[in-house]
This record gives structure tokens, sequence and C-alpha cells, in this order.
């Protein structure tokens, strides 16, 4: 990320140019300061020369090709060339002897710092992220130089700067008191920083342990990789992780950097639902992602320049790629776009306070310093939350479906149900028709045989019960062979019939009853009428039958029937149905003998 800033730096320099200042004084330190940035004191010459040496530099000075420094901190992009700075120190009344010389870029290859004190005293330090870290005076993430400094005493200092990396050599004086105190405030700000970065990378996947979901892994991933590239940037990972594997930490930025750029790619992709919802999008950050992924691998085989300015040229392409896909899912309705604009533009933010700072356009504070860090860690905060935001739609949505699912299953219950209830009515309907059926005589339609067994006793017993008379009527036609062998079965049938309507109607009303007992033979059970009754309306019976007129069969048939009545009075109900029965075919069969078509009344 300070690459992509050196860049643009370099870019908006190339038009902003302070006044320049004709001469340069040596740096005067005074008791009331103990911090410096010796903007107006460093003047700058380069040699193309990859081999320039001391020498060279002392005749350069000498010839007065140095230039001032016109911009600070002094950036000039991915140079070529050896970079040398002069800057003279002189301590006109300040108590401290101990200082240090501090270069606060963490990324340069080569330094080497010549002092010449006035003393005469001479020295050298080494040091560089492409030198062994215990070259550095302090144990620092920064490359630092212990100067030895008491009030009256001067040096001046040929530093010489030859990098891969991006110029950049923003020198600081401090004291050593100064030095303590300012950088014990910086490192609690990254700590904070690393430690927000943790915080989010053990959440996040814990929650990814639980959901499942596969935007998490990219996003740890880009967490995970974007702070690693922070703490190359930051000098950090030298300093802590490797301090003893100098080529380590341009291959591992590379990797980081490059990695974290393709997770955030899938990320977006996966977040914003591309797929689905943008599929052209979903392809050009497919294809970007599969770019990228060449880049970061090929990047530790190809020199670390190019493979630095590949990278950085793609931070724009796909920043402008992934805003512009969260800007369209943003249009499109897509709630958790929101969330992921919202990041971003932290994230851009902070990228500008710093490079705002870097221009002296804001005041260097703690907050305007960390910008970056600040805007990413807000940024990522941010994206977490939409993660979560998202993840509640989907469980949401998930529900929703449920109850959709569960209110169809309902509904199909309750018409199986009520189709169920039909079905079982209609049989109910069914069977009682099955059953009155079954307790009809067929071809009269009056009641049968089986009926009467069932009904009688209960009749009797009823009567008995209420201590009212009951009266049984058994009825057969006469000589009805002789109209069956005469007329033939069918006229035999219409008789039945016949007889039968006559008897049906008679006994509409109440608890009467007729019944077929077999053959031409029919029971009339009269519940509630005396024996009086019962013969004043067999007579009835009889004369109606002697009036009917059968025709259709070649002749008028005429019919007469004999009938046996039983009854039962109130006081005498100690017998039961058989009885009755018994005592009125008995009667029956006394009419017979009397001659037919006529009553005979059991005693
Ligand atoms: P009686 O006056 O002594 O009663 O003489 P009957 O001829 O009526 O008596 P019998 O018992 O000898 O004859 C009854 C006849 O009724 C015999 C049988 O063929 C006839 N029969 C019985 N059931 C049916 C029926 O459902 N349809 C027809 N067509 N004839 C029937
Ligand atoms: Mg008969
Ligand atoms: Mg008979």
């Amino acid at each position: 990320m300070a690459r992509i800033l050196a860049l643009l730096m370099f870019g908006i320099a190339l038009f902003w140019s302070p006044p320049s200042r004709a001469d340069v004084d040596a740096l005067s330190l005074h008791a009331s300061q103990s911090t410096y940035m010796p903007a107006g004191n460093v003047r700058y010459w380069v040699d193309v020369n990859p081999a320039s040496s001391e020498q060279d530099a002392t005749t350069a000075l000498q010839d007065g090709r140095f230039q001032p420094v016109k911009r600070w901190p002094p950036t000039y992009g991915f140079a070529n060339g050896v970079y040398w700075f002069a800057l003279d120190l002189r301590n006109v009344d300040h108590p401290d002897e101990s200082w240090l010389y501090v270069v606060e870029y963490a990324l340069l290859d080569h330094l080497d710092l010549y002092l010449h004190y006035s003393d005469g005293r001479d020295q050298r330090f080494v040091s560089g992220d492409r030198e062994p870290y215990a070259a550095r005076s302090v144990d620092h993430r920064h490359f630092n130089f212990a100067l030895k400094l008491p009030p009256g005493q001067s040096v001046s200092s040929l530093l010489r700067v030859q990098t891969e990396s991006s110029v950049q050599v923003p020198i600081a004086i401090y004291s050593d008191h100064a030095f303590l105190e300012t950088h014990q405030r910086s490192q609690l700000g990254l700590g904070v920083y690393y430690g927000v970065l943790i915080g989010l990378l053990l959440y996040n996947l814990l929650i990814f342990l639980s959901v499942r979901d596969r935007s998490y892994p990219y996003y740890i991933g880009y967490v995970a990789l974007f702070g690693l590239a922070l703490t190359c940037l930051n000098g950090i990972s030298y300093q802590i992780l490797w301090p003893t594997w100098p080529l380590w930490d341009d291959a591992v930025l590379l990797l980081a950097i490059g990695g974290s750029l393709t997770c955030m790619i899938l990320f977006t992709h996966s977040f914003l639902e591309l797929p689905a919802r943008q599929p052209k999008q979903a392809r050009a950050l497919r294809i970007a992602a599969w770019v990228m992924t060449a880049i970061t691998l090929a990047s530790p085989f190809i020199t670390y320049r190019h493979a630095i300015l590949l990278e950085t040229a793609s931070v724009f392409l796909l920043a402008i790629l992934m805003i512009g896909a969260g800007l369209s899912a943003w249009r499109h309705g897509y709630r958790p776009a929101y969330y992921f604009l919202l990041a971003w533009s932290f994230m851009v933010a902070g990228i500008v306070v710093y490079a705002c700072v870097s221009f002296g356009l804001l005041p260097k504070n703690f907050v305007t310093e960390y910008g970056i860090q600040f805007g990413s860690s807000i940024e990522m905060i941010l994206l977490s939350l939409g993660l979560a935001y998202r993840f509640k739609l989907l469980r949401d949505q998930n529900l929703q479906l449920q109850l959709e699912a569960t209110e169809r299953l309902e509904t199909r219950v309750a018409e199986r149900t009520g189709e169920l209830h039909r079905a079982m009515g209609e049989l109910r309907t069914a069977n009682r028709r099955l059953h009155e059926f079954s307790l009809r005589d067929g071809l009269t339609g009056v009641h049968n045989r089986r009926y009467l067994d069932e009904t009688l006793a209960h009749a009797v017993s009823q009567a008995r019960e209420r201590k009212a008379p009951i009266a049984l009527l058994m009825l057969d036609i006469d000589h009805f062979k002789r109209i069956n062998d005469t007329y033939g079965h069918l006229a035999g049938d219409d008789c039945l019939r016949a007889v039968a309507d006559v008897l049906r109607n008679h006994v509409r009303e109440g608890d009467d009853f007729v019944a077929r007992y077999g053959g031409e033979e029919f029971v009339v059970l009269l519940p509630g009428a005396t024996r009086d009754d019962a013969a004043r309306r067999a007579e009835i019976l009889r004369n109606e039958v002697a009036a009917l007129r059968i025709d259709g069969h070649g002749a008028t048939i005429t019919l007469t029937i004999s009938l046996g009545l039983a009854a039962l009075d109130g006081g005498d109900l100690h017998s039961g149905p058989d009885k009755l029965i018994r005592a009125a075919d008995a009667a029956l069969y006394k009419a017979k003998r009397d001659g037919r078509n006529r009553l005979v009344c059991a005693d």
C-alpha cells in the first residue's frame, strides 16, 4: 500500500513543488527541541553508476553537483541509480549527546551512512532490508544510526541509498529520549491495529466454523494477508518474524499483497452474490482472480521491481472493478452492498488522509499518521459486519421459505382432511343405504324377514314397558300357486307387489310396519292397536286386496287373502314375540281351513 502511495505521490509531485532554497544550512540542534525533520537542510545527488563510492559523492559535493531536496520527505518513485543525501548537523546547546539518525521507510535495500565529526572521528554504518538486521544501532523496525554529538560538536553525513523498492528517504533526527517517547506511541498504535486484525481473524474464523458460508474464508484470507503485507511495510516482520533472512521480506511482501488482492476479488465475487445477480461482472472478477493468482505465483521469480509495479498497477484496476461491482449491486437494491461500499470508502479515505499528511496538507498526529491503519481496520470491521448482516439476510430468507413450505403443507393437509371427511360421509351414507337395503325385500320394497326378526322383539318389549296393546297380522295370498301356474311367475310377482302396496299404504304412520315373511306371506305389526282395532283394520285390508284388479297378463287377475290376528293387551304382556307369531300363524291356518278370504282372531 505504501508503494501505491509512493506512485501516487510521485505523480502529484510532478505538478507540485514547494519554493526551493538557494543555499542549504547545517541543521542546528537547540535545547528547546529534541525531534527534527531536516527538510531544507538536505541536499541530494543521483549517480547512475551502480558502484558509486563515497569518494565519488565527496567529489560531487565539492563540485556543487548536489541539489537541495525540494519536497519532503524525499520521494523519487521507482528510480534507478544510487541516491546520495548530504546533511550537516551542529549541536548548538542541546544537553543530550546521544542522537539517532533514522530513516523511516522500511523497504530500502542498502543504506550506508558516512560520518565525519568536527573532532576528527570518522564512522561508517551499513543497514537496509537486504543487510543483516543486527546492523541497526537500536532494535527498531526503522533503520537507525547512533550519533555521538555533545553540545558544541558538529558532524557532516553522507547517506548512500540503493534500492529496488521505490526511493523514499524520510530522514528524521531524534535525541535518544525523544525517540523512545515518540516510538512508544507509534508502537502502541500498531499494537492496537494488529490486535484488531487478529481479533477480527479469530472472530470470523469461529463464525466460519459454525456457519460455513463461502465468503468467510476469502475474508479471513484477505485480512490475514493484508496484515502480513503491512507488517512488511512497517518493518515489523523483518524486526520480529525473520530478522536473519534479509531476502525473505521482499518475497513475502509480494506474495502477501498478491494473495490479499486475490482473496479480496473472490470475497467481492461471493459477498455480492455476483454469479446470480450480475453474471457479467462475476465473469470479469473470475478472470481477474486468475490473472492475480498468476501474478502472485510468478512474483518471486521475476525482479522485485517488475513484480511490485505489476501488483501496484493491479490495485488501481481492481479497485475500479470491485467498487463498480459494489455500486451496481447497490443500485440493484442488494442491501449488503451498502456495507461493502461504506467499508471501501473508509479504506480510500484512510489512503487519502495518509497522502495529505505526506504532502503537509494535514497536521501529522496519531489519527492522520496512521490513516491507512485506521481506514483499513474500519474497513475490515465493516466488512465483518456486512458478513454478519448478509448471513442474517440468508437466514431470514430460509425461515421465510420454511414458513411458506409449512403453510403450503398445512393447506394441503387441511384439503386432504376435508376430502377424507367428505369421503367418510359418503361412505356412511352408502353404508346406511346398504344397511337399509339389506333390511328390505327386493321384489316388493317392504321390509324383509330379517327386519321383522330384529324389530319384533324390541316392539313387544316396548309395549310391555308402556303397558300398551300390540297386534300382529299374518296374511297369505289364497291359491297363489294357481296364479303362477295360470299366468306365469311374472304375473305372480305383480300380484305380490300389488298386495304389498295395499299393506304399505295402510300402515304408513307411526311404529306400524309391513314385512314380507316369505313366499306370498306378509306380516303387519300394529303397536298400540287393540284386538278390535286390528280386526277392523284387517277387514279393510282384506276388502282392499279383494278389490284389486291386476291387468297386463292376458286377463284381469283378482286376489283374496286369508289373515290370522294375534294381539296382546296391557294386562297380558308376559308372552314374547315368538308366541305372537305362532298364535297369528295358527289363526291364519284356521282361516285357510275355514274356506279362505277371511280373518281369524287367535284366542
Ligand atoms: P293356499 O291358498 O293354501 O295358500 O295355496 P297356495 O297355492 O297359495 O299355497 P302354496 O304354498 O302351495 O303355494 C305358494 C306358491 O307361491 C308357491 C311358489 O311358487 C309361489 N311363490 C313363492 N314365492 C314367490 C315369488 O316370489 N314369486 C312368485 N311369482 N311366486 C312365488
Ligand atoms: Mg298362499
Ligand atoms: Mg303360502
